[in-house]
């Protein structure tokens, strides 16, 4: 079923204009490789602080500071899980960041949310499964919450553009 709020973008997390992106974080908050630096990068060093005061996140969770330098107005940290072969309640605990990231920006009046591809950089989560994971959850999370006007799903590869494009079309 097409849920017509949700949208699929090429391109880089930290340009977009949203209420809140959302941060694929390590368990540490403090920074890391990928969309993580990127988004650092982007926000400045008073993001750097905010993360500090937040003494870090368990994977399957999340956490909100603001956006500072970004155009968003605020910044969803998710922890994703780190693929290990799929046994150890890895989809559950990426459905979990999903979740979780959505609830905090409803928590905090959001109407307009971008996720990048949590856990399928440098934590290895084969594109297809997380896809599948993602679009799920979001569709599950959109149909008990009308306030959301829009979740971007922002691919920074062809792979993962091509992967979504393919899951949201059926
Ligand atoms: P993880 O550790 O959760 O795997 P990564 O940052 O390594 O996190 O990768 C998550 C996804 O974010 C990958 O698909 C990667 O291609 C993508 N990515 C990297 N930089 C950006 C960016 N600037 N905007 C959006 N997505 C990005």
């Amino acid at each position: 079923m097409v849920d017509p709020r949700i949208e699929i973008r090429q391109g880089d997390i930290t340009k977009i204009r949203v209420d809140a992106i959302v941060n694929a974080a390590n368990q540490s908050l403090l920074g890391g490789g990928g969309v993580d630096g990127a988004i650092h990068r982007a926000a400045g060093p008073r993001l750097l602080e905010a993360c500090t005061a937040l003494n870090g996140c368990p994977v399957g969770d999340a956490k909100i500071t603001g956006g500072y330098d970004l155009p968003a107005k605020y910044v969803i940290h998710a922890v994703g899980p780190i693929w290990h072969g799929g046994l150890r309640n890895e989809k559950e605990m990426l459905a979990s960041c999903y979740q979780k990231s959505l609830q905090l920006a409803v928590d905090h009046d959001c109407k307009t949310i971008a996720f990048p591809n949590i856990s399928t950089g440098i934590y290895r989560f084969p594109k297809k499964e997380a896809a599948e994971v993602a679009i799920g959850k979001v569709r599950d999370f959109l149909t008990h919450h009308a306030s959301i006007e829009k979740v971007v799903f922002v691919c920074f590869d062809e792979e993962n553009l091509l992967t979504y494009q393919h899951f949201l079309d059926k």
